[in-house]
Order: C-alpha cells, then structure tokens, then sequence
C-alpha cells in the first residue's frame, strides 16, 4: 500500500491523503488550505489527475476536509464520494456556503484592484462557483456507520463514529490479497469523549497503520462541566451589567452545542430565561439536519427528545432568518444571548453584532472556538484598546472573554487514549493535522510512553507500506 500525504502534513488545514492499493486509487479527504501560509497550495493542480481516482472517502464536511471537493468535480472527478448519511446532508450547505465566499472574495478582490489601478499577479475568479459547488451532491454515496461496504474485491471500508461533528467518522480501510491481508485505519478528526449532543468516538483494535490527527496533541482541555459553568457564569454577570452576550459561532456543531448547553443552564434555573437569538440561517439549516439524524445523537440527547425537551427549542430561543429580523435585535431594550457566524468574525452577521455591543462596557464579547491568527476574532482576542470594523475604528470597551473547553478536538489525554486501544502487533503510526512542534511532541510521548513507531510526515511525504499481515 501506498500512501502520499498531500495535506493537513505539520500544519492543521487541506487533509488529503492518497491511497493506493489491491489495484485502487483512492483519496481520504479533499480539503481546502486554510491557513494564510498555504492558500497558494488550493490553486496548484492535483498531484494526480482526478480522473484517474476511483474514490473519495469523506470524513467529515468541515471544510479543511471537504472544501477542494468542487475543484476535483471540476478538474475530471467523476466516480463515488462515500460518507456517513448525516454528512451527506450537511456537505451541500457547507460547499455552497464556501462557494458564495470564494465568489464574494473573487468579486471584492476585483473591485478593489480596479480602485487601485493594480494588474492582479492572479485572475479575479473564484476558486470555484455555487454551480461547481452543486455538482458534488450527485456523486456523494451514504454509507451507514459500521456497516462493511466493498468498494471491490477484496477492498472494504467502514466508518466508525469519530465524535467530533455531526456525520464524524473515523475510516478503516481492509484489503485482502490471496491469504494476505492488511488493514488502514485513518482518525479523522476525533472529538472529546463525554461531551453533550453526539456519540463519543469509538476506538479500533487492530491495524497495520494509522494516521491520526494531532491538533491538541500538546494540551489537555477544562472538564466538560465547568466549561458550561463559565458560560453560565459570563452570562449571569452580564445580565447583572444590563448588557448582550455576543457569541461568534461556527454554524456547524458549535451552534448546536451552545444551545444544549443555554437550554440546560436555563432549564435548570442556572441563569435567569432570557432572549436567545440565533442568527445564521446556515446554522438554522444545520440544526434541521441535526433533528433529521438523531441516530447520531448520545443518549443524553436523544432521552431529553422523547421527553419532550428538544435543546434545540426552549423558553426564549428565538432563530432569526431575514436581515429586518437580524437588526431588530439591536433595538432590543433588555439583555439577550446573540449567536451569529461567523465563528472567527471573519465575515456574515456577526459583524453587525460586534459595532453594536462593542464599545458598550456592559456586553460581553464571549469566543468558544479557535480564533485563526490574522482574523478579527483572534485581534478581539488581544483586547487592543481600538479595533476596525467595516473600515471604522471601534473603541473596545465591551469585556472580552473565551472559554477554551468547548473544543470539538480530543486533547493530548484523548489522543494517546484512543490510540492506547490497539493491540499487538501494534499499527505504525503517522501524526498529521497538527503544527509540526506539536505533532512531534506528541510523537515523542507515544515512542517513550507506548512504544510506538511513529512518523510525522512532511507535505507531498510518501510512504510505501507492505502486506505484512496474515488473518
Ligand atoms: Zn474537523
């Protein structure tokens, strides 16, 4: 088996590994670079011609993972992507969302080089288009959790919940080849275990490799229960100061989460009722798809449905769709929850939200996800005494807060846990999705505390397995 790292290789954005193997040519992830240093990498050709691949497995739709689906359709892609069902539907809200970007980015970029008198080194056009975006759909095949589905003879994969978003999988790969056989199992992302709404991730016993991610590979997180008792704590006092909560949230899973977490503080009388927006209609639309899989659901969650408390309707949630709703909020006399995307404050609604509250010393700025150097979120992160918004300096006097626990990553306690379930003989390792220090720290620890062959690959980085294993 082959296998050639094309992303998410030292750094944290563009998962994309090339398998080949038992006569099949097959992609795990297609993701988009994210990261300032890497965006040129979204505009090289594909390694290998898209045409030539039989298959796409699709671990999860976060964009870092799914977003170069489009270019691969483009550029000759034509055969099956396989995914979880709930990820089929969320992928063509994810794409089309991430194409009208790319068109918005292409068309300002534009303008402004127009205004400047500029020759741009690039064209203006987008990455790729809301119709590039939509031809993706017609090739996604849903493949249900544990089931083992062939891809071909004596080729199969499963996938198996990774806990991380909603649809979430972690991917075994099994190929047969007379009596040998041999056995791939690929992390994805992996969620934290014990968090509220989706299942924990399941663990794997036996492989001949692995790859696994490592974003938090170097920290451990706060326990799930004070993480909601900081939430409601940042809420009580602002409500106490007469001011807004204002969360940037991401549409998918964070959203969800944090009306778990605001239904529970409410029902159990832990902060006072009070409005609650949520205005996103992406999010809105990724709430639909959450109460359409609830077999993805932890038990937790699917017990509070059949009782009647859905976390996603309760005293005062109110989701906003048009733009006349989303500025009513402002005109609100008394103190409110507002959650809008997007997470990073990068662009969307939330922009809005912040000229409103944040020169008011009584609302609280509160971020419950990772703020990306370069972005408004992480510069609010800062608390510089200004900060533009819309091209005007604002005066920050709202308070600032982040709460660090809500992560959807497994920290490094999860990490080595998960990978502690493999029995001898134990799978070589690979350590992706993770910055190149803490993915060699990490595979620092699990040489010495678990005896572990373990590489970190670099970009473009292949590695030639061989059948080894006899069932
Ligand atoms: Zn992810």
């Amino acid at each position: 088996m082959k296998i050639h790292f094309l992303g998410a290789s030292q750094q944290v954005t563009g998962s994309c590994y090339l398998i080949e193997a038992a006569g099949v040519r097959l992609l795990v992830d297609c993701g988009l670079f994210q990261e300032r240093a890497y965006l040129e990498r979204n505009w090289a050709p594909f390694p290998v011609p898209p045409e030539s691949l039989d298959f796409v497995l699709l671990t999860h739709v976060h964009l870092d993972h799914s977003g170069l689906l489009p270019k691969l359709v483009r550029e000759g892609f034509r055969n099956r992507i396989l995914t979880t069902p709930a990820s089929a539907d969320l992928l063509p809200i994810v794409l089309l969302d991430s194409a009208q970007i790319q068109e918005e980015d292409a068309a300002q970029k534009k303008k402004r080089h127009r205004k400047e008198g500029r020759r741009p080194r690039h064209p203006e056009v987008p990455l790729y288009t809301t119709a590039e975006a939509e031809r993706v759909n017609r090739l996604v095949k849903r493949v249900p959790y544990e089931k083992r589905f062939a891809l071909r003879k004596g080729v199969a994969v499963r996938f198996r919940e990774a806990g991380h978003i909603l649809g979430s999988a972690s991917i075994e790969l099994s190929l047969k080849e007379g009596r040998r056989s041999f056995r791939a199992v690929f992390s994805g992302d992996l969620g934290q275990w014990k968090k509220p709404l989706i299942r924990d991730p399941e663990v794997f016993k036996q492989a001949q490799t692995v790859v696994m991610e490592s974003t938090y590979g170097d920290r451990d997180h706060d326990a799930p229960a004070d993480t909601e008792t900081s939430l409601g704590r940042i809420i009580k006092e602002t409500v106490s100061a007469g001011g807004n909560i204002v969360i940037p949230v991401f549409a998918v899973e964070r959203a969800q989460e944090m009306m778990f977490h605001l239904s529970r503080l409410i029902r159990q009388g832990r902060i006072p009722r009070l409005p609650v927006f949520l205005d996103s209609p992406m999010a809105t639309d990724v709430t639909d798809v959450f109460l359409r899989h609830q077999e993805c659901l932890d038990k937790e969650t699917t017990g509070l449905f059949r009782s009647g408390q859905s976390p996603f309707q309760f005293a005062g949630l109110r989701y906003v769709r048009t733009q006349a709703e989303s500025k009513a909020i402002n005109g609100l006399r008394q103190p409110a929850v507002i959650m809008a995307g997007s997470g990073m404050c990068t662009g969307g609604r939330i922009k809005h939200h912040l000229v409103h509250n944040i020169s008011r010393p009584e609302s609280t700025i509160l971020f419950v996800g990772y703020q990306a150097v370069g972005t408004l979120g992480r510069q609010i992160t800062a608390r510089p005494p200004e900060v533009r918004i819309f091209g005007q300096p604002r005066p920050l006097r709202a308070r600032v807060e982040q709460i660090h626990g809500f992560s959807g990553h497994a920290d490094r306690g999860g990490l080595m846990d998960w990978v502690g379930h493999f029995r001898p003989p134990l799978p070589v390792l690979f350590l992706t999705h993770g910055e190149k220090e803490v993915a060699l720290g990490l595979a620092r620890s699990l040489r010495e505390e678990r005896n572990l062959d373990v590489n970190v690959p670099g970009y473009q980085d292949l590695y030639e397995l061989k059948f080894s294993f006899n069932s």
